[in-house]
């Protein structure tokens, strides 16, 4: 899910050569709209003070507070969602721009650039997937829809299982009859919310199914799921209890997330230091990064903590470099530039590969915090 999100946004912003990103923090439990506009308005008196000096050029200030204008609006009216975060691409010479909502804070930033500043994006973004959720209750079950700090309510199911107290009355049965009769409903309801969430997870491109609610109702559906789709994965939330405020299932569901990036962002550091060590399909380090990327050799990028690094990059094949002179692809001659690893990002996405920016410190930081699966020895 997130990969198309990147994707999109390169493909849109790829015949853009003014373009302005900015990232802004608006987690509203942690502060006022109002602090918020503050910060938003600072933000805005410094892209047009760093734009001008970027292009050397005042004539961009209108546009770019129109567009802090329109995302202020937003946050006035709540148009926003759940969103903590809100990264912002635009073209400076044009009518695009687009808001990405963003499931966690960010640091507030403006940067500008013929290409969009993707490094923060990708941290906040890329531990979530796009997931269908289930609330299961003894008569009742709600489906959602769930990508990041976005969430759409599918439908409810209920059903009409007779509580166990009334239900003496009205049937006339013996009471372990009565009780047999209830976890029959039950069963049949279980199996229902089984049969919903299979039909749903046809609707979408689903890459987890997470199911919360009563936790044996819970463990019960996901068996019966898990059954059926066998190539996606079907999980208990233990921390979604009975609930129906989009906000905590939201929690919920982005905890769910990071947990399972970090097992998995930390075996992939691993397996790559590992497969580096031993001469196989790997590379660490920053200049064997680069060299990997000038040769299109990398597969997966991973980037443990971004930052700002100084480098080269060649004036006519684009070929990276870190300190060298001469383009080591062409011979041309190689210009500094303020951000090597931006570049890199950029740059492995457009190349197909993937990037994963954990967003925190790693083994890898014996090797400069980088380092990258390849697709082909080098
Ligand atoms: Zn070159």
């Amino acid at each position: 899910m997130f990969e198309s999100v990147a994707k999109t946004l390169l493909r849109e912003c790829e015949t853009k050569t003014r373009l302005m990103s900015f990232y802004i923090d608006c987690d509203r439990s942690k502060r006022s709209a109002k602090e918020i506009l503050i910060d938003l308005k600072n933000l805005q008196k410094k892209a047009i003070e760093e734009g001008a000096n970027f292009y050397a050029d005042t004539r961009y200030s209108e546009r770019i507070s129109s567009i802090f204008n329109d995302l202020g609006e937003k946050l006035v009216h709540g148009g926003l969602g759940e969103a903590k975060g809100i990264a912002c691409f635009a073209d400076l010479e044009g009518d695009y721009y687009r808001f990405i909502e963003l499931p966690v804070s960010v640091e507030n930033l403006v940067k500008f650039s013929d290409h969009p500043f993707l490094a923060p994006l990708i941290e906040a973004l890329y531990p979530h997937r796009l997931t269908l959720v289930a609330v299961v209750e003894a008569r009742r079950a709600t489906f959602y829809r769930v990508f990041a700090s976005a969430i759409d309510k599918l439908l409810t199911l209920e059903e009409d299982v007779p509580p166990k107290v009334k239900s003496a009355g009205w049937y006339g049965l013996e009471e372990t009859r009565i009780k047999r009769h209830v976890e029959d409903h039950v069963k049949r309801h279980l199996k229902n919310v089984a049969a919903t969430l299979r039909a749903l997870y046809d609707d979408d491109d689903y890459s987890l199914v997470l199911i919360g609610g009563n936790a044996n109702y819970a463990l019960v559906v996901a068996d019966l799921v898990g059954e059926i789709l066998a190539d996606t994965p079907v999980e208990v939330c233990s921390k979604l209890g009975i609930t129906d405020q989009v906000r905590i299932i939201l929690e919920a569901v982005t905890d769910h997330a990071i947990k399972s990036f970090v097992e998995s962002s930390s075996k992939l550091v691993q397996s790559i230091i590992t497969e580096y060590e031993k001469g196989g399909l790997a590379i660490a380090g920053l200049r064997g990064v680069i060299r990997a990327s000038n040769l299109y050799a990398i597969h997966q990028l991973v980037i443990d903590e971004y930052r700002m690094i100084g480098g080269k990059r060649c004036g006519s094949c684009g070929a990276l470099g870190v300190d060298e002179d001469a383009c080591p692809l062409c011979h041309g001659a190689m210009e500094v530039v303020d951000d090597l690893i931006d570049l890199l990002v950029c740059r492995t996405l457009r190349n197909d590969g993937d990037v994963i920016v954990i967003g925190g410190q790693s083994p890898l930081r014996e090797y400069d915090g980088i380092g990258a699966s390849l697709r082909f020895a080098i």
